[in-house]
C-alpha cells in the first residue's frame, strides 16, 4: 500500500507519499520561519494561514514527483494533533475532502505516533518494544513502544521541554530562529565545561524532566555579562544532555526488556545529544536507532509512515473524527498527572 501523508500542526507544512515497504516516494516541506521571526515564535493564526496556502500546492507537487495521481493512493494519514489548532484542523480537514474525493481511507494520525514511529521507517530492523525518548518542541517523554498504537509513558517533563529549552537560550543568546540548530551550531565554538549550571532532577529515582531551572540559570548566566555565548551555549547544550542521559538510564533500570533504545523528535537532531545516549545504549549492550536528521523534525514522511502501520491494523477514521489540540499517547499516565506528574 501507498499512504500519502499529511503534516501541518506547527511551523512545518508537508505531504509525503511512503509505502508500506518503507520507500519514500515522494517529500516535499515548506517552513514558515521567515513568517514567523519579527514575532520571535511560532504565532499561531499565521501559522494557520500559511497552511492553508501551501498544502494543497504541496501535495500536487509530491504527486507530481511521484508521477501519480490520488487513485494510486491506498489511504490518506492526516495529522489530527496534537498541536496549533487552526493549523490542524488545515490538515485534517484538507485530508478528510481529498479522501472523501478520492474515495479513500483516511487515517487520523497523532503526530506524537509519528515522531514516535519514524525510527522505523528509517531502521527495518527496529522491533518492538523499544524504549524511546521523544524530544521535541513541546514533549520530553520517555516511552516503551509496545506497538503501534501500544505506549506506556516512563517519564515526561515536569516543566519545560528540551526543545522549548533550546528555543528559549537561543532567544536569550539573540540567536532567533530556528532555536535549536542555532545553539548546537554556536556550542561547537564554546567551552561546555565553563559555566556551571544545573542539572534539574538528575539522581532521581523517577526519570521525570525538568528544564525550567536550567533557562532561568542560563539567564542569569546572560544577563551577568561574565561569559562567552559560545560557552553559555556549550555548557547549556552540555547540562541538557547529562539530563537526558541520566534520566535515559533510570527509565532502562526499569523499562520492561526493550530490543533498542531509540530517539526522535526535533532534539533528536542535536549531535551531542545523539552521541550521549549511542554511549548509554552501548553500555546497556542494546542497539542505538535515530532517525536521519531531516526525519527527526517535522515532516510528512513519519505521518505517512505512522498511517501505514494503522492501515496495516485496518484503520479507517470516520470524517467526523475531530482535531484534538492535546492528545496523549498514554491517556492513562496522563489522567494521573494531577497526583503528581
Ligand atoms: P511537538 O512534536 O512536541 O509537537 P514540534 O513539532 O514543534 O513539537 P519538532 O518539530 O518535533 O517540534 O521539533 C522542533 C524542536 O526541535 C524545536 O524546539 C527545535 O529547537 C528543536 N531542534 C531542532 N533541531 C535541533 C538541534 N539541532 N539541536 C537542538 N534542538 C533542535
Ligand atoms: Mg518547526
Ligand atoms: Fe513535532
Amino acid at each position: 500500500p501507498i499512504i500519502l501523508g499529511l503534516e501541518s500542526s506547527c511551523d512545518e507544512t508537508a505531504a509525503a507519499l511512503v509505502a508500506d515497504d518503507r520507500t519514500i516516494i515522494a517529500h516535499r516541506l515548506a517552513g514558515q520561519e521567515a513568517a514567523h521571526r519579527p514575532y520571535g515564535g511560532v504565532v499561531p493564526e499565521i501559522a494557520a494561514r500559511a497552511h492553508v496556502e501551501a498544502l494543497i500546492p504541496l501535495v500536487e507537487a509530491a504527486l507530481a514527483d511521484a508521477r501519480m495521481s490520488l487513485a494510486d493512493v491506498d489511504a490518506i494519514a492526516a495529522t489530527a494533533g496534537p498541536g496549533l489548532i487552526g493549523g490542524v484542523m488545515v490538515g485534517l480537514v484538507t485530508g478528510k475532502a481529498l479522501a472523501h474525493a478520492a474515495g479513500k481511507p483516511l487515517i487520523a494520525v497523532n503526530h506524537l505516533e509519528g515522531h514516535a514511529l519514524s525510527p522505523r521507517l528509517a531502521d527495518p530492523a527496529l522491533r518492538f518494544p523499544y524504549l524511546l525518548l521523544l524530544v521535541s518542541g513541546g514533549h520530553c517523554q520517555l516511552l516503551e513502544v509496545r506497538g503501534a498504537g501500544d505506549y506506556r509513558r516512563r517519564a515526561t517533563t515536569i516543566d519545560d521541554a528540551a526543545g522549548e529549552a533550546f528555543d528559549k537560550t537561543a532567544k536569550l543568546l539573540g540567536l532567533g530562529m530556528p532555536g535549536g540548530p542555532k545553539v548546537e551550531a554556536l556550542a561547537a565554538e564554546g567551552d561546555a565545561a565553563a559555566v556551571p549550571l544545573p542539572r534539574p532532577l538528575v539522581g532521581t529515582a523517577e526519570p521525570h524532566f525538568s528544564f525550567a531551572g536550567l533557562k532561568s540559570a542560563v539567564m542569569r548566566a546572560v544577563q551577568s555579562g561574565q561569559w562567552r555565548d559560545a560557552d553559555i551555549a556549550a555548557s547549556f547544550q552540555k547540562a541538557v544532555v547529562d539530563c537526558l542521559v541520566d534520566r535515559t538510564r533510570r527509565a532502562l533500570a526499569v523499562a520492561d526488556a526493550p530490543t533498542a533504545l531509540v530517539v526522535a523528535g526535533g532534539v533528536a537532531a542535536n549531535r551531542a545529544v545523539r552521541s550521549g545516549l549511542e554511549q548509554l545504549a552501548q553500555a546497556h549492550g542494546l542497539p542505538f536507532v535515530a532517525p536521519p536528521l531531516w526525519l527527526c523534525t517535522d515532516n510528512a514522511a513519519m505521518i505517512a509512515w505512522a498511517g501505514a502501520e494503522r492501515f496495516a491494523q485496518g484503520a479507517n477514521d470516520p470524517l467526523s473524527f475531530p482535531a484534538r489540540p492535546r492528545w496523549p499517547l498514554d491517556p492513562a499516565a496522563e489522567a494521573v498527572r494531577g497526583a503528581g506528574v
